[in-house]
């Protein structure tokens, strides 16, 4: 191995945050690599229109507005590996990343791999992605307007999701698979307090029904306590049951959080490791949206680039004799 195998930035993840971490890079003229994934795009390719990420006015999709991004990071000289890593060694640098058929190392490393949204795990559910069900109450309330609509879930953000959609919807119906919720009690006691919202506990969403109209319809509900079944009429269901980090590859080194979201120091994306930075829904259990996402991959990019152009000056100063040595 020689020092040109060695790349500056290694971005591992092509979503809104490994490509806006590229864009920057590129940018800077490090000649990054994104390592990003077999299935590339992240979450937006499930998504059909985005109507809340700047510069699209009249809205765009999901999977067309990651084409852009991706596209405006190749512009400066990203190249990109259309595959899975697999395998990393963190212990030292240059850091090592392997894919099925290559091992790649850097100097810096951008973990951008994202976070899964919890999914039901019903074929129905899968099928209507995209046409009714959406894992993402502020991306898409505002196309269920008068309206009913179910949120799944028991936690804060399906209180959260539940109270923002009532600014659209007629009704909402929450449908929680216990009689009791994870909650916070301010959060339930809003949820209970709007006259919109309706609280179903001790019930499953079986199925969601829709499929010959090639749109939700509304979801058939089982009951845990009797085991009985009934439907709810609705246009749309947000499934809020939590997300999960994709950081198996990294929670071995890198610090993290109970769910897995690795820890970055505040106003930084740096994690726990000199030269390892996280940026994106991997390192946000709050925010999640597509532009905090980008937002972060910007400053994970920054901040590479300076410790980067910090650690060229230290050598070329170690280089050159100071000036009072004789
Ligand atoms: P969460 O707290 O893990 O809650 C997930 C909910 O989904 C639980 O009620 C769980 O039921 C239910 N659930 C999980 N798998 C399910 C399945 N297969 N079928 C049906 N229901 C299922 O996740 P979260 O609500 O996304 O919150 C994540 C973190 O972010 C929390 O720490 C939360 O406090 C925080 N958060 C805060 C705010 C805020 O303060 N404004 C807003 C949003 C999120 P069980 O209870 O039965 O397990």
């Amino acid at each position: 191995m020689n020092d040109l195998d060695v790349r500056n930035v290694i971005v591992i993840g092509g979503g809104p945050a490994g490509y806006t971490a590229a864009l920057y890079s590129a940018r800077a003229l490090l000649r990054p690599l994104v390592i990003e994934g077999i299935t590339w795009g992240g979450q937006l390719m499930n998504t059909s229109e985005v109507e809340n990420f700047p510069g699209y006015s009249e809205g765009v999709m999901g999977p067309q507005m990651m084409s852009d991004l991706r596209a405006q990071a190749e512009r400066f000289g990203t190249e990109f590996v259309t595959d899975d890593a697999v395998r990393v060694d963190l212990s030292q640098r240059p850091f090592v990343v392997e894919t099925g058929e290559e091992t790649h190392r850097a100097k810096v490393l951008i973990v951008a791999t994202g976070a899964k949204a919890r999914e039901l795990g019903l074929s129905s559910e899968v099928s209507l992605q995209g046409k009714g069900v959406s894992y993402c109450a502020v991306c898409d309330a505002a196309f269920f307007r008068g309206q009913n609509v179910v949120v799944v879930g028991g936690g804060d953000s399906a209180m959260e999701d539940a109270i923002f959609l009532t600014r659209f919807a007629e009704k909402v119906t929450i449908v929680h698979r216990r009689d009791e919720f994870r909650a916070e009690p301010i959060m339930l006691e809003r949820a209970r307090a709007n006259e919109k919202i309706e609280l179903v506990t001790s019930a499953v969403v079986d199925e969601v029904l829709g499929a010959e109209a090639g749109k939700v319809t509304g979801v058939r509900l089982r009951s845990t306590a009797t085991g009985e079944t009934s439907e709810i009429a609705a246009g749309g269901v947000f499934v809020a049951i939590g997300h999960d980090p994709n950081t198996a590859l990294f929670v071995d080194v890198l610090e993290h959080d109970e769910a897995g979201f690795l820890i970055t120091k505040a106003h930084s994306t740096a994690t726990n490791v000199y030269g390892i930075f996280a940026a994106g829904d991997v390192q946000d259990p709050v925010f999640k949206q597509a532009i905090t996402a980008a937002g972060t991959g910007c400053m994970a990019a920054l901040e590479s680039e300076r410790l980067l152009a910090a650690e060229e000056h230290e050598c070329a100063a170690a280089a050159i004799p100071a000036p009072d040595s004789k």
